[in-house]
């Protein structure tokens, strides 16, 4: 005879495919009925309009159907009542006090001198690599006002699951899970919000969105060291400071401001990248170092932090941007080999 026990051991094994908890766990199964060696379970959604309602049902099915004697499975869907969908936020975010979600996360916020130096670029790129080494990994793009990274992820048409008030399921594409101002709103809006607006939507950002455990949390921080990078770096501790810069942009013009920043936030400057370091000619295959050299070198000495490594001007790196495929978890491509060292660097540095 099939028990009810064994049906909901066999739930155990199905996870909502955005919390990444099981169905039990969450208490999404409102019961579970027996009728000889056929299954039916009542399922509760947080929405009716849930989008990944067919892939709830597949595998619930699949799981059920390896229990001995089972015939057919049937799953109903029912929705959450207000009550139901405000406990299970709050067993998501833990009771009381806003916890603070990166507790035992390496937070890195990606800065830069000025804008146009490949930021956002490095930014996703180096996400999607931590991930390729097997790390839980997020990214925040607090580019609010000049948002790039869905272009970049390739995520421009998506809009992030809003349960409740309060918990937003954020984006997942190649095992990175980003938000950004770009998913939520409609494009052409202009964007006129002032320092605290931007103050309040990236801790929006940070405790709204459900981001789980993460290894990683890297965030692309807008240009400069004015006072949204500033106060967005105050209200994070713990976290550390990544520089991409260019050959270009000479050291001493930008150690002075992101030190001053770093000094004022309290926040440790990990590590400098280079980017669009030198360009290899298709025809002779030398680097060319069209804007110079050894000024990223410069910068990690004169701010005391690491230098994590060049990333040449390629047409792959634009070309991937602008199409939304990142390639930088790919160790079989020349991008994917580049920053996997540098991620592997930026590894040890923790
Ligand atoms: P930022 O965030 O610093 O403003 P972006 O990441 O938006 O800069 O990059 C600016 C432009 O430069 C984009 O078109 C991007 O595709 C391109 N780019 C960035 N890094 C490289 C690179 N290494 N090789 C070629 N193009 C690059």
């Amino acid at each position: 005879m099939i028990s009810k026990e064994t049906i909901f051991e066999a739930l155990k094994n199905v996870l909502d495919p955005e919390i990444k908890k099981s169905l039990v766990e969450l208490n999404m199964i409102k019961d579970v009925e027996i009728l000889g060696q056929d299954v039916i379970v009542n399922v509760t959604l947080t929405t009716m309009g849930c989008p990944l309602k067919d892939k709830i049902k597949k595998d619930i099915i699949s799981e059920i159907k390896k229990v001995e004697e089972v015939e057919n499975v049937e799953v109903v869907y029912g929705e959450m009542t207000k009550e139901q969908k405000q406990e299970m936020i709050q067993k998501l975010q833990g009771k009381g006090e806003r916890k603070n979600p990166f507790a035992n996360t390496r937070v890195i916020a990606v800065g830069s001198g000025k804008g146009g130096v490949g930021k956002s670029t490095v930014t996703a790129n180096l996400a999607v690599a931590m991930s390729s080494l097997g790390y839980k990994v997020g990214l925040i793009d607090a580019d609010i006002l000049g948002y790039s990274i869905p272009q970049i992820m390739g995520i421009n048409k998506e809009r992030p699951t809003i349960i409740e008030e309060g918990v937003i399921m954020p984006i997942e594409k190649k095992g990175v899970k980003v938000i950004s101002m770009g998913n939520l709103i409609e494009k052409n809006d202009a964007l006129i919000w002032r320092g605290p607006i931007l103050g309040q939507i990236l801790t929006q950002f940070i405790y709204d969105v459900y981001w789980g455990e993460l290894d990683y949390m890297l965030i692309d921080l807008p240009p400069g060291t004015g006072d949204v990078p500033l106060s967005l770096m105050q209200s994070l501790p713990k976290a550390e400071i990544l520089i991409v810069t260019t050959p270009q942009i000479t050291a001493a013009s930008v150690a002075k401001r992101l030190g001053f920043m770093a000094a004022k936030t309290n926040n440790k400057i990990t590590g400098v990248v280079e980017n669009m370091s030198y360009f290899i000619c298709n025809n002779c295959s030398e680097k060319h170092f069209i804007f110079g050299e050894g000024e990223g070198e410069k910068l990690s000495s004169e701010l005391g932090a690491a230098y994590l490594g060049d990333i040449p001007l390629m047409t792959s790196i634009r070309e991937g941007s602008d199409k939304g495929n990142i390639l930088a978890g790919d160790i079989n491509t020349e991008i994917g080999k580049i920053y996997n060292k540098i991620a592997k660097k930026l590894e040890h540095l923790g």
